[in-house]
């Protein structure tokens, strides 16, 4: 079928020529026979690579010249990255939408396509944006992830609200291959497209001993190591492939990556442009972790995994596009979304560890997308995927769980009833509905009651739900009328879970009361004389640790695993640190209370300037860890900040200090000087060591220091803003929040 036969916008043909792309594939042709350039809804259950994306692109493109507008969603925010880079420049607008989740970003409306993650596609829902009235397609990227045990539940109520308020909106759902596409199609009210084909072949196989098993042949390899994982890259290299080695944890990929990086040394392989890859990852790096990447990278043995920074990711994926370098091992965060096809993909461990069950084989799904990431279209003659056997007898195993297997089905998590009372809270908060039997009858229209059919515990669980947000005074009930309280509706924006809210609320207010009556007796003992003494006690009811250990135990922040390595480290600082704790520990919890404990410390070193290779070794984890960690909490600390304003006031600045801290990484005393433009952790701390401590004494500074210190062009920039003798400096986090959302200090 010729694209340009498809009375498509001339703009988006043309674009497709360039790129060489004028016939459908055979899959693509399917989806438009279905009706996808007539507003039917699709479920597309096809193969990786076999141009999901181009199907979805065109049908919103006929929307556009239509008038209407598109809403694409993704499951990562790097995803959403690349999407927007593919569809831009082709004659159309298009926004992308991943920040901050409580922000209306009114602008973004403009577009004609937007595209956006689901976590922020609820928060607009949340935040109101009125443009969210007004989509006409909607196009689920990886739609199986409604499954996600984290995320799935956001996406489910982003897809029923979104159908609920645009009644003709047409819905593209794609999905990697699932149990269950009928059942889910049926909810979707879409037709449903399946295919296994494949624009490069896909070779399935077995390695054992020295032989590659499939359905088609039998593979001879050499073994010039004692390694599998090792000769089977060799034998692909040698072919002039690249091999992608899937591994179950971060040490064992790069371990796997030191392993390679000698047997290619030894090899005749070599490859000039490795060098400058190296230098540039040499560059990047700040830990040991950093070095070995660059080191083995430049060998031509790379690693990837969550642990890494950004910038070291993609320095590896576009070495490896590039085709310099011949292997990746990485975690299976790899196969999630990234484009990143290889000749042999080698999945090594299919066993993983799962807390309170031990080592269990990886799901069927997981198995098929990485494997479904051999082959590169137009460069590779096929595509292989090589499971690699322990023995003969899990050779035959190893086919039938996996390369036999049929794909798990997909099912709802909204079975959780406090995931379902936050969405309840929101549908309230934002006016979606107003009673009680209006709840149900909008959660009959969920996945979760589609397949379940259960109708009837349906209306318990809204019931306990209710209950509870009324009891927490997020919501007010008069008669059947239900409404948000300001506290709900700030909860609701907040995008937290109403428990998080009760956790922060509850504990804040104990705080303040506690010290209401310090500041009492401070009145009262300033006469006798103890003045001195119960300031400090005053102190020590609030502390930055015990703040970061109660958002730690909060269903909204992650916790970090605890090794027995970890255990006298924690052990010493808890009884070190008792006092200061929010957050009794219990024998009964001991192994969730060290995580909350190790993830409070990592936090806790990172505002007080602790470098972040000391962090990596202190705390096992990688710089990439550090980063996440930081940057879920800097939400909580936001939200817990936006909290004390309305609920403990007295609190607020304290809190609003812990909150800047972890933005900027740094100590108290550090937080004047950051309120100034260009001036962050490390600029900061250049400037008070060389004892310029405030904006104050900056403004009397000798100009030839304060240039040695910054540079001339910021020493100006600085000089400028202190001398205007401003309240609030331009770069200053009060001024930014008050434009941005109405907070003020
Ligand atoms: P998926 O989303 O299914 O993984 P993509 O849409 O990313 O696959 O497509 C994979 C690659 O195939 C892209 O580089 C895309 O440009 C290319 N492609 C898609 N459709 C066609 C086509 N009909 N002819 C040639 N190349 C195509």
């Amino acid at each position: 079928m010729k694209i340009s036969n498809l009375h498509l916008p001339e703009s988006l043909v043309e674009s497709y020529k360039k790129k060489g792309i004028e016939d459908l594939y055979p899959p693509q042709e399917e989806c438009v026979r279905m009706g996808l350039l007539e507003n039917k809804n699709l479920l597309i259950s096809i193969p990786t690579a076999s141009g999901k994306t181009l199907v979805a692109e065109m049908a919103m493109h006929k929307h556009i010249e239509n008038g209407g507008k598109c809403l694409y969603v993704v499951p990562l925010k790097a995803l959403a990255a690349e999407k927007f880079s593919e569809f831009s420049d082709k004659g159309v607008r298009v926004g992308i939408a991943t920040g901050d989740l409580d922000k209306k970003d009114d602008f973004l409306g403009k577009n004609d396509i937007i595209i956006t993650t689901s976590e922020k596609a609820d928060s607009l829902l949340r935040n109101r944006a009125v443009w969210m009235n007004m989509i006409t397609c909607l196009v689920l990227d990886e739609a199986h992830l409604i499954d996600s045990e984290d995320r799935g539940a956001t996406l489910e109520m982003v897809i029923t609200k979104l159908r609920y308020l645009n009644d003709n909106m047409q819905v593209i759902a794609l999905t990697a291959t699932i149990g269950n596409p009928k059942k889910f199609a049926e909810w979707l009210s879409a037709d449903l497209v399946t295919s296994k084909w494949r624009p490069v072949d896909l070779k399935e196989g077995v390695f054992f001993s020295d032989t590659i098993y499939s359905d088609t042949e039998e593979k001879k390899i050499k073994t010039p190591t004692k390694h599998d994982d090792a000769n089977l890259c060799l034998d692909c290299i040698e072919e002039g492939g690249q091999c992608l080695v899937f591994v179950n944890s971060r040490r064992n990929a790069e371990g796997f990556a030191k392993r390679m990086a000698k047997v290619l040394e030894k090899s005749d392989f070599s490859d000039p442009e490795l060098e400058i890859i190296q230098k540039k990852l040499e560059d990047a790096a700040e830990t040991e972790m950093g070095r070995i990447l660059a080191i083995c990278t430049g060998k031509g043995a790379s690693f990837h995994h969550a642990g890494m920074k950004k910038d070291q990711r993609q320095i590896v994926e576009q070495g490896f596009r590039d085709g310099h370098i011949k292997v990746i091992s990485s975690t299976p965060t790899l196969a999630a979304g990234l484009n990143l096809p290889a000749r042999r993909v080698i999945i090594r461990d299919y066993m993983r560890f799962k807390g309170g069950f031990g080592m269990v084989p990886i799901p069927v799904r997981e198995y098929r997308q990485m494997a479904g990431r051999a082959g590169r279209p137009h460069l590779d003659p096929y595509g292989e995927a090589v499971l690699i056997a322990k023995g003969r007898e899990s050779a035959n195993g190893l086919y039938e769980e996996f390369i036999d297997a049929p794909a798990e089905d997909v099912k709802s998590r909204l079975d959780d009833e406090s995931i379902i009372t936050a969405h309840i809270l929101s549908l309230i908060s934002t006016g979606f509905v107003k009673e009680s039997a209006d709840l149900v009858s909008f959660l009959e229209r969920t996945f979760y009651v589609y397949l379940n059919k259960k109708s009837k515990y349906l209306s318990k669980i809204v019931d306990n739900a209710v209950e509870f947000l009324e009891s927490a005074e997020m919501i007010t009930r008069l008669g059947d009328q239900l409404s948000a309280t300001e506290y709900g509706n700030l909860v609701s924006r907040l995008y937290i879970n109403p428990v998080t809210a009760e956790i922060i609320t509850e504990k804040l207010k104990e705080k303040q009361n506690a010290i209401n009556e310090g500041e009492k007796i401070l009145l009262d003992s300033s006469k006798t004389g103890f003045k001195e003494e119960e300031k400090e006690n005053k102190e020590t009811v609030f502390s930055d640790i015990g703040l970061l250990q109660l958002l730690c135990t909060t269903p909204d922040m992650y916790t970090m695993y605890v090794k027995k390595d970890d255990l006298p480290v924690l052990e010493k600082f808890f009884y070190e640190h008792e006092d200061e704790l929010w957050v009794g520990l219990s024998y009964d919890t001991m192994e969730e209370d060290f995580a909350v404990l190790k993830t409070a410390m990592l936090l806790d070193n990172w505002i007080n300037e602790i470098g972040d290779e000391t962090i990596c070794t202190r705390f096992n984890v990688g710089p990439g860890d550090i980063y996440n960690v930081v940057e879920s909490m800097k939400w909580l600390l936001y939200s817990a900040s936006r909290i004390s304003y309305m609920m403990a006031p007295d609190l607020r600045v304290r809190v609003r200090e812990v909150e800047l801290r972890m933005k900027h990484g740094i100590k108290r005393e550090l937080l004047p000087l950051v309120k100034l433009r260009n001036i962050g952790r490390v600029r900061a701390r250049r400037l008070f060591n060389n004892g310029f401590s405030s904006p104050e004494k900056i403004k009397n500074a000798d100009f030839s220091k304060l240039s040695a210190i910054l540079g001339k062009k910021i020493a100006e920039d600085v000089l400028e803003q202190v001398k205007r003798e401003e309240h609030d400096y331009p770069g200053s986090d009060y001024s930014k929040k008050e434009n941005g959302s109405g907070f003020s200090e």
